[in-house]
């Protein structure tokens, strides 16, 4: 097993699972089989229980867990499916170490951080990368250098250096280039300081990734390789890019995978990068372009809806369009804003994403009342279903009240509510119905046409569901829940008859659209608005 630790220095948010992704994928093009970890150091057990807002969208894995976004962005750049051990916090370790005190597995010792958090740590990747059958391993150690949460974790790293040897081991350290004063100097100082912290942890980085807005300069590139002590060709200018799928062809041209597979003592088996080049033009250059706005509660960081995004350009291109994302606050139009109006009634189609709580619901089914009648193509997702069913039966049934019991426990009309297994589930965390669960499609609909199979498989995140109470009602009326668990008790799928595009699923597509293969739905949806557009209906 060979491993790549990638840590991160001076600030947060340089794109450290970008890059490290990115090395994947080049390594993978090189014929290696290529797995993730990346370690959060903070003390939730999972992302499950963080808000959004302030951590951005919670990636959800096939077995359920409840990840990081990297997650995501690994599943997607590697192609792979990863389970919940890949992403490591310190809950997790705490908890693993703190279990088996309890058993009394250490024998009498005094437990402590040092060795056996770190034991644990290091145990824990190899375990994982041996279970996924890989060839190389790509840590990505959250966080900064230097904070005292991720200290335990680059310990870990240090000491498995020293197990595995230095051929199998690579340390790439990704920093910012800072470019300060009138004539726009590149600065290589915070580089310096944040590899003399790593140092401090008895770590030397074998590779550095700088980015900078520009590309770095070549003199910038020497004093770097000079002052933190790699060669030149091991020092990799990353720019900011128009897309993040650029990266690995970045990184290929300054020669990164040759770089690495030297240092790992590997050879590169075979030159595959052709599909994601081809996929990387397409996203560059689109001939086409449709808008679609996202109604949501979260609009103001965009990382809560990252799956979204990259599903959109996944299915952009194989269409050869670009999808503009429109932002729409929900609240904003319960408030009746203009902005947000105006931007509803320009787009070419409408996305409902999932959420939690009653904060811009009214808003939500407000705009896929405005779909619904003026035949805009729309897609929802999770609450986006349950709300596109409660809107129905509202507004086309006239059962003014109906609600899901999330917003209102004592409607005459629960047409969404509690999932029988809920209730009594107090603990938040982990607790979902969540994760791969098979869903039947009925022949001859919409959702078969566009899936082109009877028997699919998604991942779920919910506590609600549609109530099978109304289902003879509601489809009466024209939806039809054309999507159902194989003991057709579930509702996972419904569609509106007469309506050009107008499907929601309980299930987030949008966790398992990857580059070159989009979500059927997601691929749908921008088919049906980029068909609305050149009807020039919108
Ligand atoms: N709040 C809804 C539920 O728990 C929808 C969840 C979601 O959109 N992910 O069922």
């Amino acid at each position: 097993m060979k491993y790549v630790i990638v840590t991160g220095g001076v600030i947060s948010g340089l794109g450290k699972g970008i890059t490290a992704s990115s090395l994947g994928r080049l390594l993978i093009g090189a014929g290696y089989k290529v797995t993730a970890i990346k370690i959060d150091p903070y003390l939730n057990c999972d992302a499950g229980t963080m808000n959004p807002i302030q951590h951005g969208e919670v990636f959800v894995l096939d077995d359920g867990g409840e990840a990081d976004l990297d997650l995501g962005n690994y599943e997607r750049f590697l192609d792979i499916n990863m389970n919940r051990n890949h992403n490591i916090t310190t809950g997790k370790v705490y908890r693993a170490v703190l279990d088996k005190e309890r058993r009394g597995d250490y024998l009498g010792k005094t437990v402590q951080i040092i060795p056996h958090i770190t034991d644990e740590i290091r145990q824990w990747i190899k375990r994982v990368s041996k279970e996924a059958g890989a060839d190389i391993c790509i840590v990505e150690v959250g966080g900064t250098v230097g904070d005292i949460e991720s200290m335990p974790f680059l310990e870990a790293a240090r000491e498995l250096h020293r197990e595995v040897g230095h051929g199998n081991l690579l340390f790439l350290h990704t920093t910012l280039i800072p470019i300060v004063g009138a004539v726009g100097e590149q600065k290589t100082k915070p580089t310096q300081h944040s590899v003399m912290e790593l140092r401090r942890v008895g770590i030397q980085p074998d590779m550095i990734v700088g980015r900078c807005s520009v590309e770095m300069e070549e003199d910038i590139r020497e004093k770097i390789a000079m002052f933190c002590d790699v060669p030149k060709e091991a020092v990799i200018s990353a720019p900011d890019a128009k897309s993040i799928y650029e990266v690995p062809l970045t990184l290929e041209r300054q020669g990164a995978l040759e770089y690495a597979l030297k240092h790992l003592g590997l050879e590169k088996k075979q030159k595959d990068m052709k599909e994601w080049r081809e996929f990387v033009s397409r996203i560059l250059e689109p001939k086409n372009e449709v808008s679609i706005a996202v109604v949501g509660k979260y609009t103001h960081l965009h990382d809560s809806y990252l799956s979204i995004i990259e599903s959109f350009r996944h299915a952009g291109a194989a269409q050869d369009a670009k999808v503009s994302i429109v932002w729409i606050e929900a609240e904003d139009l319960e408030q009746d804003k203009k902005k947000a109006w105006d931007a509803l009634k320009q787009v070419d189609g409408v996305l409902i994403p999932g959420g939690f709580g009653s904060r811009g619901t009214e808003g939500k089914m407000i705009a896929i009342k405005h779909a619904r009648e003026n035949k805009i193509p729309l897609l929802g997702i999770c609450y986006g279903f349950q709300l596109a069913t409660v809107e129905f039966c509202r507004n086309v049934l006239g059962w003014k009240d109906a609600n899901t019991t999330e917003n209102d426990p004592k409607t005459k009309h629960p047409v969404v509510f509690i999932l029988p297994e809920q209730k009594g589930v107090k603990d938040m965390g982990g607790t979902m119905r969540l994760g791969l669960y098979p869903v039947n499609i009925a022949n001859g609909t919409k959702a078969h046409e566009i899936y082109g199979k009877e028997k699919i498989e998604e991942r779920h995140r919910h506590r609600y569901e549609i109530n099978p109470k109304f289902i003879a009602q509601i489809e009466k009326a024209g939806i039809k829940y054309t999507g159902r668990s194989p003991d057709r008790k579930r509702m996972e799928i419904l569609e509106l008859k007469g309506h050009p595009y107008f499907i929601a699923s309980q299930f987030h597509p949008e966790f398992k659209s990857r580059p070159g293969k989009p979500s059927p739905l997601f691929a749908g949806l921008v088919k049906a608005a980029l068909e609305r557009k050149k009807a020039g209906k919108s």
